[in-house]
């Protein structure tokens, strides 16, 4: 697999561990013009481009845009219509959460050819990571990704329906800075205080950090903590498994201690 000239490739680069790239995004990587990529992507994961293909970032801090998404979509067409093999490489899954329907979009009406390779979400790495099977025979039949992300300091408002059903694991991107506001929603949707929930800081990463706790005591287990993004929240009962299945070091001496 070789990266084709005048063509973008949005790619999934996973959670963190550079481990968890697929084959095809290793191989885009090594064989890209140019690679444009933003903050998410963790810099194990940069390692990995080859030291001849050019970078571009074009990362986003919260409420420091470098760039904005149209100035985004315009670099990657001007990047491909020079002829060259485009990267976009995106934290996760290029699909979720992160815009990159919008890039595909854009890439289509610009006529420019483009691939989408999908990437393991936040979700799912950084569960298995803190030992919580997201769906569990008895605990949960299903799985919520929901965004706690509002637009320009608006109003969080997530539609009760999507948090109600305690057979659904919740599992909240970008939560840390309304975490309260989620917290609130959650329980005004009928989830009980007590149920189990966890934040996982730099998830798969060697400083991953998981804090467990309880859905009333989220907010200010975070501050306590002093929890940093990325971060992903998880609500339900599959994550009391955590206490027996935290297989990955870093959380073993972080894991469980608020439990309860
Ligand atoms: N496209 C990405 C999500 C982008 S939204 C994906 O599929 O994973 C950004 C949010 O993802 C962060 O605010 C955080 O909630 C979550 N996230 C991404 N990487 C993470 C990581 N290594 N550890 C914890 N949370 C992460």
């Amino acid at each position: 697999m070789r990266c084709e000239k005048g063509k973008v490739y949005l790619v999934g680069a996973g959670p963190g561990d550079p481990q968890l790239l697929t084959v095809k995004a290793l191989r885009l990587m090594e064989t890209a013009d140019v690679v444009v990529y933003d903050r998410l992507v963790s810099a194990e994961v940069l390692q990995l481009v080859a030291t001849s293909v050019a970078r571009i970032y074009v990362g986003k801090a919260c409420g420091d845009h470098t760039l904005n998404q149209r100035e985004i979509d315009r670099v990657l067409i001007d990047q491909a219509r020079s002829g060259r093999g485009v990267v976009r490489l995106k934290g996760g899954d290029p699909f979720i959460f992160g815009r990159g329907g919008e890039e595909a979009l854009a890439l289509a009406a610009a006529g420019i050819d483009f691939e989408v390779v999908p990437g393991i979400t936040a979700a799912q790495a950084c569960a298995a990571y803190a030992g919580i099977p997201l769906t569990h025979r008895g605990l949960a039949h299903g799985i919520q990704f929901v965004s706690g992300h509002r637009k320009n300091n608006d109003r969080l408002r997530i539609d009760p329906a999507t948090l109600s059903d305690v057979g659904q694991t919740l599992v909240i991107y970008m939560g840390l800075e309304t975490l309260p506001q989620v917290v609130a929603q959650v329980l005004a949707a009928g989830r009980e205080a007590q149920t189990p929930a966890a934040i996982i800081e730099h998830g798969t990463l060697a400083r991953q950090r998981m804090f467990v706790t309880t859905l009333g005591r989220l907010s200010a287990e975070a501050k306590l903590r002093a929890v940093e993004a990325p971060a992903l929240i998880v609500i339900g009962k599959v994550v009391s498994l955590a206490d027996s299945l935290d297989w990955f070091l870093p959380t073993i001496e972080q894991g469980r201690q608020c439990y309860g």
